[in-house]
């Protein structure tokens, strides 16, 4: 693949589109490194509700976002999310965390900080990233841009089969709903809004299975 070692990926679209599974597998048939940048906003989450920060006090918010610890160390094979170097990467999955995860993304203190330590830690590329700005925001110039997409009712239908898989129970209505209102505030913002960027390919993964969609991106992959 000679060139195409270093290259930075982009990856974004709503909750469930299969953005996670898809730049996890991708960034192992590379040996890239993969970046779940949805991962930090609920890691920030967490420590503002343990450190009982009021979301909404600019002042006690950039503090916290000064002295924000976030990293991944890699265990086993899996990526882990450190916070303050205590192994949150369960605990950010509770679906309460991303709802929370999706109010704090929203402030700026906080979209500064993990702009700033997400482009410190893809510049130098050969990395994947996810999440809901990448293309926009994070890497406009990345070197290839995907925007994953899928029905709501496969997207919901998802998620609740990952959290029953968990052994958490779920009601498919009550999954739905959280994960369009999710949308709904993270396309509605002021500040780095999900959009698909300009250039991203679109791929709709409402009737494709992991397999098919991985191809489809090594295929614009490989043309580059
Ligand atoms: O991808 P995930 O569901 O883990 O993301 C949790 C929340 O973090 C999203 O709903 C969104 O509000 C926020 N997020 C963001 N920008 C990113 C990644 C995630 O605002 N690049």
């Amino acid at each position: 693949m000679g060139q195409m070692d270093r290259l930075i990926i982009a990856i974004d679209g709503p909750s469930g589109s299969g953005k996670s599974t898809l730049a996890r597998l991708l960034s192992e048939r590379l040996g890239y490194l993969y970046l779940d940048t949805g991962a930090m906003y609920r890691a920030a989450a967490l420590g503002a509700r343990k450190a009982g920060i009021d979301i909404d006090d600019n002042q006690a918010l950039a503090k916290f976002c000064s002295e924000l610890d976030i990293c991944f160390m890699v265990e086993e094979g899996a990526v882990k999310t450190l916070l303050k170097g205590e192994d949150v990467s369960e605990e950010i999955r509770e679906p309460e965390m991303g709802m929370l995860a999706s109010a704090i993304s929203a402030r700026p203190p906080v979209r500064e900080k993990m702009v700033e330590l997400q482009r410190r830690m893809g510049e130098r590329g050969g990395v994947v990233l996810e999440g809901r700005d990448i293309g926009t925001v994070v890497f406009p110039r990345a070197d290839l841009k995907f925007y994953l997409d899928a029905s709501l009712a496969e997207r919901a239908q998802r998620r609740g089969k990952e959290l029953s898989e968990k052994g958490k129970k779920v009601e498919l209505k009550e999954v739905m709903e959280e994960i369009k209102e999710r949308d709904h505030k993270d396309r509605s913002r002021d500040l780095a809004p999900l959009k698909k960027a300009d250039e991203a390919i679109v791929i709709d993964s409402t009737d494709k299975g992991i397999q098919e969609v991985l191809e489809e991106m090594l295929g614009y992959l490989i043309q580059k």
